[in-house]
C-alpha cells in the first residue's frame, strides 16, 4: 500500500462535525439525551437523512424488507462485496455516537474514495441495519439479524409490554415483516465486514492509544431467577425459622457479583432488576425474582461461571428454606472476529502511523450477526471516561477521524487481500 494513497483518504473534519451535528438533531425532545429509538419518528427521520447523505455521496441505495438502509459503491472488478456499517438508533436517554459513527464515517470515506477516484475492485457496500439496540421486545440487532437469516418468526411474534406484536411494529414503520424472514444473504457472500464502532468502555483511553483491534465479541448469558419462601410476622417468627425469599435474593445477587470480580482476562456479572413482595416493612418476603446477566468473550468461562452461580444460588436458597427455579433466557455465544481481519486491521494502522492495541467489546453489535456470511472484524475509537449509552458519550473529533481513517486503510488492504 503506497504511502500517499491513504494519506489522500484523510476524512474531512468538517463534514464529520456536521454530519454529527446534523445527525443529533433528530431526537425525541420530549426525553433525556440523544434518544431516538427504533421504529419511533426521530429515527424514521434520521435514517431519511441518512439515505440522502448515501445517495449524495454517490450510493446506489435501497431501503431493503428489513428497514436496512444499504447503499453501495460499485467497484472495478466482479466478486464479493466489502461491506462496513452500524446503527443509528440510541437507547433512551442516549449519546451521539454509539453507532453513528459506523454509519457517518462510512458515507465519509465513501465521499474521499469518490474525490480522490480511488477504485476499489470489489463494491462497497455500506449498511445502517435497523434497530442495533435492545428495545421493548427484548430483540437487538433486528436489521443485521434479518441480513444475517438469523430473524426468525418467533422474534415478529415477540410483543413488547404493550402487547403490540414486533411484527406489526415492522409494519407500521413501512418495512415488510415477511420480506424481513426471507432477506438472508448467502453464507459466504460477503469478502469482509468491518465494523468501525466506539469503544464504549475505559482500555483505549487508559492505554493512550487510538485505534482498537477487537479480539472477539462478549457472549451473554442471561438469568431469571425466581424465589419462594414463606411469608411471616416480622415481629414475632424467630431468624432462625424463617424462610425469607428476598433473603435469598439477595445472596444471589452478591453470588452474581462475585463471580464477575472473579473472572480471568474478560468477564462481567451484572444483577440489574430485583423485585420481592409482599412488600411491607413487617412481613418476611415470600417471594423475589433477580434478573441478572453474565458476559465474557471467553466461552469456558461463561459455561463455568453460570454452572457455578447456579449452584451457588440453589445451595444458598436451600439453606433458607427457600425454593429457586432458575430461567436462563436468550444465552448468545462469545463471536471471535477473523484473525486474519485483526492482522488486516493491525497493518491498516501500522500503514498509518497510529499506534493500535488489541481489545475485547464487552457490548453487542450488528457485527457479531455479519459473521455468518464472511470474515469480519471491528476497529474501535475511544470513549471519554469509558461512558456510553448516556448522554455523557464522547468521543474527539481527532480521535474518529484517525478511526475513519482506518477504516479507509483498512479496506483498501481488504480490496487486496484473498482470505487463505
Ligand atoms: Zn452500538
Amino acid at each position: 500500500m503506497s504511502g500517499p494513497d491513504l494519506a489522500t483518504l484523510v476524512p474531512d473534519h468538517d463534514r464529520l462535525e456536521r454530519d454529527l451535528t446534523e445527525l443529533a438533531t433528530y431526537v425525541d425532545p420530549d426525553a433525556p439525551g440523544w434518544t431516538r429509538e427504533v421504529f419511533s419518528d426521530p429515527y424514521r427521520a434520521a435514517r431519511d437523512w441518512v439515505r440522502r447523505q448515501m445517495v449524495d455521496a454517490g450510493l446506489e441505495t435501497t431501503v431493503d424488507a428489513a428497514g436496512n438502509v444499504v447503499g453501495r459503491l460499485v467497484g472495478a472488478g466482479s466478486g464479493k462485496p466489502l461491506v462496513t456499517g452500524s446503527h443509528t438508533d440510541t437507547v433512551h436517554g442516549g449519546g451521539r455516537f454509539d453507532g453513528v459513527v459506523g454509519v457517518v464515517g462510512a458515507i465519509e470515506l465513501v465521499r474521499r474514495l469518490r474525490e480522490t477516484g480511488t477504485e476499489l475492485t470489489h463494491d462497497l457496500v455500506v449498511c445502517d441495519f435497523l434497530g442495533e439496540e435492545a428495545n421493548e421486545f427484548g430483540l437487538s440487532c433486528m436489521g443485521s439479524r434479518a441480513i444475517a437469516g438469523v430473524l426468525g418468526a418467533e422474534h415478529l411474534d415477540r410483543r413488547d409490554g404493550g402487547g403490540r406484536r414486533l411484527g406489526d411494529a415492522f409494519e407500521r414503520f413501512g418495512t415488510d415483516p415477511e420480506g424481513a424472514l426471507r432477506l438472508a444473504w448467502a453464507p459466504g457472500s460477503v469478502h469482509g465486514y468491518v465494523e468501525l464502532h466506539v469503544e464504549q468502555g475505559p482500555l483505549l483511553e487508559r492505554q493512550g492509544v487510538p485505534i482498537g483491534v477487537v479480539t472477539a465479541i462478549a457472549g451473554i448469558e442471561r438469568l431469571l431467577a425466581s424465589f419462594s419462601g414463606r411469608a411471616d410476622h416480622a415481629g414475632t417468627m424467630p431468624m432462625g425459622e424463617r424462610r425469607d425469599a428476598l433473603a435469598a435474593a439477595a445472596q444471589a445477587v452478591l453470588s452474581v457479583e462475585r463471580e464477575g470480580c472473579g473472572a480471568p482476562v474478560h468477564g462481567v456479572a451484572t444483577t440489574g432488576r430485583i423485585e420481592s413482595g409482599p412488600g411491607a416493612f413487617n412481613v418476611v418476603p415470600d417471594h423475589a425474582r433477580v434478573w441478572a446477566e453474565m458476559r465474557s468473550i471467553d466461552a469456558e468461562w461463561l459455561s463455568g461461571a453460570k454452572g457455578r452461580i447456579a449452584e451457588q444460588i440453589a445451595s444458598d436458597a436451600a439453606e433458607r428454606g427457600v425454593e429457586v427455579v432458575l430461567e436462563w433466557l436468550n444465552d448468545q455465544a462469545p463471536v471471535p472476529t477473523d484473525p486474519s481481519i485483526q492482522d488486516v486491521i493491525g497493518a491498516a494502522a501500522d500503514d498509518l502511523g497510529v499506534p493500535w492495541s488489541a481489545v475485547p467489546s464487552g457490548a453487542g453489535h450488528d457485527a457479531a450477526h455479519m459473521a455468518h456470511l464472511g470474515p469480519m472484524g471491528m476497529i474501535f475509537v475511544p470513549s471519554r471516561d469509558g461512558r456510553s449509552h448516556c448522554p455523557e458519550e464522547w468521543t474527539d473529533l481527532a480521535d474518529l477521524a484517525t478511526g475513519v481513517h482506518a477504516l479507509g486503510a483498512t479496506l483498501l488492504r481488504l480490496d487486496a487481500w484473498s482470505p487463505s
